[in-house]
């Protein structure tokens, strides 16, 4: 019988374990977590340039430290950036978070260094530009760690967790939670192939934080054991990839510019999000094989070009509610026409009604940092509403950042936001059944590093608070 079970090793896992212990916790604490160590997470395209789709689960999403290992590490300063904890908590007490949690990945060997907060005369005439163009630009300070980073922080509080007496089981899923009488007793563990035996496994309170990676499979348990949730919304895009150039003053000013914007006729949000200059653009796969794509960004080593996710939010009303197997749909579309690969398109060939062949792709300036996605047309898989928004979405950012809407830009496709399963908690994280909380991306909650982080935090001091009364 263990005091505290953990599902999942990502940010919002082990940040819940490191406060407890910083807290002087004495909680006997089980991580299960589906992917492997962080000295074992090795992504085979490294060397085969090719993803070869990993079994039983993919090195860049799973194992400790979750999608935060590979990540572009850029840890968002603002509680406005990186989730919806603010709507739960309270602005002031998210950014008290956020201000706390910095300190500690400072503490594992984060770069002092925050961009986006010294030229403030260059930032003043980049917001009126986007004031111009029917855009917020939204102020966020940002601690860039990169790949390489990442890996070192994330290392170290791995041994640290271990040192302490966490137990971490690797390549083990949890397949299940056991609740009776709506109280949440534990639960199921089985490796990670889903083909070990199944073991029962009993905990005061269980914390979920399974990820983007585990979104579906938690909305599937919310399904079946009737964990109450609110409606949810679905992000979904592209990945956009220009030269350097393009890019130079915002990169350097604000190292990641954060616009949103309401283009018409639909007025849906329409974001930029995860932004990488001198970055490159990555794929990760997701259950049933749907390949996604992302972008990272490394500390030292560069790439010509700066990839930039936009995103468009959609919300689903009665009777539809289930946003996540609509993204599903969407990528796998897409993942069709690729044959199971990353869509490429120019932006001009979008606006002209065309596909995009593999030998136009040699003529640009920018050439596709990933090189295994497969030109071709986004237009036929990506639904009209998003399609529509994306265009006018970078229509408006040219206004901001001169030939961001060239012919040349690249989309890449499908870029997909799993959180969108949103579980109903009230301000001390409890869910509709007790000795039961979810957090982190999989709650719908968050979806950023720090953000995440900070949630988990905040999670470790309702469990010491309450350790404390006995
Ligand atoms: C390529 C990439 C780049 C990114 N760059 C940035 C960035 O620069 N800045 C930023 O703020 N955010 C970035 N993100 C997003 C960020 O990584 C996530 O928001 C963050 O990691 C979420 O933390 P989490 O703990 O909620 O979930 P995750 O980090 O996803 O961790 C969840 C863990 O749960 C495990 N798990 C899932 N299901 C089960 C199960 N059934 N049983 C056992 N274990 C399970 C998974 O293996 C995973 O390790 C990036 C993401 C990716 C993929």
């Amino acid at each position: 019988m263990y005091d505290l079970i953990i599902i999942g090793a990502g940010p919002a896992g082990i940040f819940t374990a490191l406060e407890l212990l910083k807290n002087g916790s004495r909680q006997r604490i089980l991580i299960a977590e589906l992917g492997v160590s962080m000295e074992n997470r090795h992504c085979p395209k490294d060397k085969t340039q090719k993803c070869v789709n990993c079994k039983p689960s993919c090195y860049i999403t799973t194992g400790f430290s979750g999608a935060g290992a590979f990540s572009d590490g850029k840890l968002s300063l603002s509680c406005e950036v990186g989730g919806d904890l603010p709507r739960l908590l309270g602005e002031e007490k998210v950014q008290a978070l956020i201000d706390y949690t910095d300190t500690i990945y400072l503490e594992y060997g984060a770069d002092p260094h925050v961009e986006g907060i010294t030229e403030k005369e260059k930032i003043k005439n980049i917001r009126l530009n986007a004031i111009r163009a029917g855009l917020k630009l939204v102020d966020c300070p940002i601690r860039h760690l990169g790949t390489e980073m990442a890996h070192s922080v994330y290392s170290r509080i791995q041994q640290h967790l271990l040192d302490s007496g966490v137990e971490i089981r690797f390549r083990t899923q949890c397949s299940d939670l056991i609740i009776e009488d709506n109280v949440c007793r534990g639960v199921v563990l089985q490796d990670a192939f889903g083909n070990g035996e199944k073991e029962r496994v009993f905990a005061k309170n269980t914390v979920v934080a399974a990820g983007r990676v585990g979104a579906s499979w938690l909305e599937e348990l919310c399904r079946t054991h009737g964990i109450e949730r609110l409606p949810g919304t679905v992000d979904v895009g592209v990945r956009v990839e220009v030269r350097n150039e393009v890019m130079e003053e915002v990169n350097q000013v604000l190292y990641e510019s954060k616009l949103i914007g309401y283009p018409k006729p639909f007025e849906n949000k329409v974001r930029t999000f995860c932004q990488n200059p001198g970055g490159y653009v990555s794929q990760e796969n997701y259950d049933d094989a749907l390949a996604l794509v992302n972008g990272h960004s490394f500390k030292e080593k560069k790439s010509e070009n700066t990839n930039v996710a936009i995103l468009c939010s959609h919300h689903f009303r009665v009777p539809f509610d289930q946003p996540i197997l609509y993204a599903q749909k969407v990528g796998q579309l897409m993942n069709m026409l690729a044959n199971g690969s990353i869509l490429v398109q120019r932006y001009g060939d979008i606006l002209s009604g065309k596909r995009t062949w593999a030998e136009e792709l040699e003529r640009s300036n920018v050439r596709p940092t990933l090189k295994d996605a497969v030109a071709g047309d986004l237009t036929s898989a990506m639904p009209y509403r998003t399609m529509v928004n994306i265009i006018s979405f970078i229509a408006a950012v040219d206004k901001v950042v001169p030939g961001f809407a060239s012919d040349e830009t690249l989309l890449y496709g499908p870029e997909i936001k799993f959180y969108s399963n949103c579980v109903k908690m009230d301000e001390n994280l409890k869910t509709s059944v007790d000795g039961l909380y979810c957090l982190g991306d999989s709650s719908g909650w968050t979806r950023g590093l720090m953000m995440s982080s900070a949630m988990g935090v905040y999670m470790a001091r309702k469990l010491w608070a309450e350790e404390q009364q006995g």
